[in-house]
């Protein structure tokens, strides 16, 4: 599953920040996902329940962000974001479109308990 690896990444970063902190625990963690990154919302909701078992996250409060595509156009320099899959420019009609948001899985925000 291709969420259970990406939550393996997040995982590495809480270890991380919480040694870097020295934290107990983690409380809460903010996730960004981009609705063109192709992963499942509720499938990352439980990979996450799964993996946090016997972590510093194991009591943590998981926040999912839906995050917009967010489209440039070459062709007029135009800027919009699409919630829905019709990736063309809304000034001009182009379908050259490139997306400069909503690709990615981001760690937002981690709240930790010291
Ligand atoms: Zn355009």
């Amino acid at each position: 599953m291709h969420e259970l690896s990406l939550v393996a990444s997040v995982f590495e970063v809480l270890e991380e920040k919480a040694r870097e902190h020295g934290a107990a625990r983690v409380i809460r963690v903010v996730l960004k996902v981009g609705v063109m990154s192709g992963v499942v919302p509720d499938l990352l909701e439980s990979a996450f329940d799964t993996y946090k078992k016997e972590t510093v996250a194991e009591t943590a409060r998981l926040e999912i962000v839906v995050v917009p595509a967010k489209l440039r156009c070459p062709d007029c320099g135009g800027e919009a974001v699409r919630e829905d899959t019709d990736f063309s420019c809304a000034g001009c009609g182009s379908r050259r479109v490139e997306i400069v948001e909503g690709r990615d899985l981001v760690v937002e925000t981690i709240e930790l308990e010291t």
